[in-house]
């Protein structure tokens, strides 16, 4: 039995995962850099050890540190979250070699399913759907020009070893080939270590739906029905939902049948995720598996009832499944914002600084996943989500409406955050009737079209307005001199973005 796990992460995933320990009467240790000494996944947990300084690579990612901790404090097990070590094979295989339980998939499924070409040969028996293009990587530049022009244009070249997003260059005719090859190869070289690249047919106008399956360590793997992850911005999700507005029963089951083959394709075992992208006729095409906790795990959290850090503790611990297939079902529909420090209105720029106020929407069908208060920092060391808003409601409808009264209850300020871009999309005719794509933000998101001014804009305004007024009316000195200085150069470079 696990009575100690120690969290090899940060920020709004350590939290989350400590809160299902905990209400397993688990025992949680945090780990964390210099720059997180004040996070509140370092307050939650029973104990926590710093791991070296702000950079990912001098604490997150220090595997042999990592483990002396998880071994002085007799940890039982080592959840990764998602992110940093999460689908590090050697990470995990270090783990089992100190006697450390890994809660996730064995050194060979994560090995298998990192590296896109490899994932697909091993689902190739399994009669999978795969988008056309190239089974191995490109060696041979005058072979793969053959092979993209057969494939047709225009073509995506990918890192094998891609992951978040990066790594993707889309050719849209053989003259830009070589370079684009090139700097495809150069890129997954500096972002990934290995420079293997392949082609994808681009497909147009896709839908990104992945489905979530859990297996135990008895051969038992079930699916949890689909996410919904096609609103995106640099190939990366920003809103999710579950079930999909597309898929009929019978293609949720065949999907979902599909997405099992693909698990047992490489004996999964715990937590995974199915990407597949699906097109305007419905037909749909393996793209990889994440051996891990998704970023957008809550909304099928709030479908199936189930938790899923629970799951994945309870298959790690040995037990098997306690339901199979036909027991579950889908209840209701949930949407998640990822809540990012990023400026909507200056192509999703991250933006770093201060919480200034931080208020978090409360009521029914609401779900807050986060890992900051009021009055902190958001590091620049690291991914700028701030939080996760989830809300469910009986049909897509009322998840829909409540994420709007949400967002509108959410108070940000001092961070520029995607609050308002959420609201336009909940709002947005396409999104509303469910016939959306990958390229929603493309063919309908225009910043001038966010419908109200950045909260921290009018805050600032009345700071200013306040601190002038103040200045007319009393003697100066030098402490609210210095105050209105800021506030109206902040107040500038607002304007300026806008
Ligand atoms: P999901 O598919 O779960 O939504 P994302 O692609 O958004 O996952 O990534 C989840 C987290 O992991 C983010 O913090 C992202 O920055 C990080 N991430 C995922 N893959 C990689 C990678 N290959 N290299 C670096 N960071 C990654
Ligand atoms: P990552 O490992 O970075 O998550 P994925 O292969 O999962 O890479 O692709 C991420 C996103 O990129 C997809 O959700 C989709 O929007 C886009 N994409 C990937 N492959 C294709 C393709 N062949 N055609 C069109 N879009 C694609
Ligand atoms: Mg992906």
């Amino acid at each position: 039995m696990i009575k100690k796990i120690l969290v090899a992460n940060r920020g709004e995933i350590a939290l989350r995962v400590m809160r299902s320990a905990k209400e397993m009467g688990i025992k949680t240790v945090a780990i964390f850099s210099e720059a997180d000494r004040g996070a509140l996944h370092v307050q939650f947990a029973d104990e926590a050890v710093c791991v070296g300084g702000p950079k990912s690579a001098d604490s997150y990612l220090r595997i042999e540190k990592i483990l002396e901790v998880s071994l002085d404090l007799q940890v039982d097990a080592i959840h990764p979250g998602y992110g940093f070590l999460s689908e590090n094979a050697l990470f995990a295989q270090r783990a089992e070699a100190v006697g450390i339980t890994f809660i996730g998939p064995s050194p060979a499924s994560i090995d298998l399913m990192g590296n896109k070409l490899a994932a697909k040969a091993a689902v190739a028996n399994y009669n999978i759907p795969m988008v056309p293009g190239t089974k191995e990587a490109i060696t041979n530049i005058t072979e793969a020009k053959k092979i993209a022009q057969e494939v047709g244009f225009p073509i995506l070249i990918k890192a094998s070893a891609g992951g978040g997003g990066k790594g993707m260059r889309i050719v849209t005719d053989l003259g830009d080939f070589e370079e684009q090859m090139q700097l495809a190869v150069s890129e997954a070289v500096s972002a990934f270590g290995d420079g293997a690249v392949f082609i994808e047919k681009y497909i147009g106008s896709p839908r990104h739906i992945e489905v979530q399956v859990l297996g135990d360590k008895h051969g038992n793997i079930v699916h949890l029905f689909e996410r919904e992850c096609s609103i995106q911005r640099r190939h990366q999700k920003v809103i999710e939902e579950a079930p999909s507005s597309v898929l009929t029963p019978a293609l949720r089951e065949e999907m979902g049948q599909c997405a099992v083959n693909v698990a047992k394709a490489c004996n999964y075992i715990g937590a995974g995720t199915v990407e597949f992208l699906v097109d305007e006729n419905l037909n749909y095409y393996f793209l990889e598996m994440n051996t891990r906790l998704q970023v957008e795990h809550p909304v099928t959290e709030q479908i199936t009832g189930l938790d899923l850090v629970k799951e994945q503790i309870k298959v790690a611990q040995g037990e098997s499944l306690s339901f199979k297939q036909g027991d579950l079902k889908i209840e209701g529909h949930a949407v998640e914002l990822r809540v990012y420090a990023e400026d909507p209105r200056n192509n999703f720029l991250p933006d770093i600084g201060k919480l200034v106020s931080y208020k978090r929407p409360q009521g029914p069908g609401v779900r807050v996943d986060d890992g900051f208060e009021e009055g902190m920092e958001i590091p620049i060391y690291y991914d700028p989500m701030i939080a996760k808003l989830v809300t469910f409601g009986q049909n897509r409808q009322e998840a829909i409406d409540r994420m709007i009264r949400a967002i509108d209850e959410y108070e940000i300020t001092g961070i520029e955050n995607t609050l308002a871009f959420g609201k336009f999309v909940m709002q947005h005719e396409a999104f509303r009737s469910g016939n959306f794509d990958t390229k929603f933000i493309q063919n309908y998101y225009n910043p001038e079209l966010l419908s109200s001014p950045p909260a921290q804009e009018e805050a600032e305004v009345a700071a200013v307005l306040a601190a002038f007024l103040y200045k007319t009316t009393k003697p100066k000195t030098t402490t609210t001199f210095a105050a209105t200085s800021v506030s109206t150069s902040n107040w500038k470079k607002n304007r300026s973005q806008l």
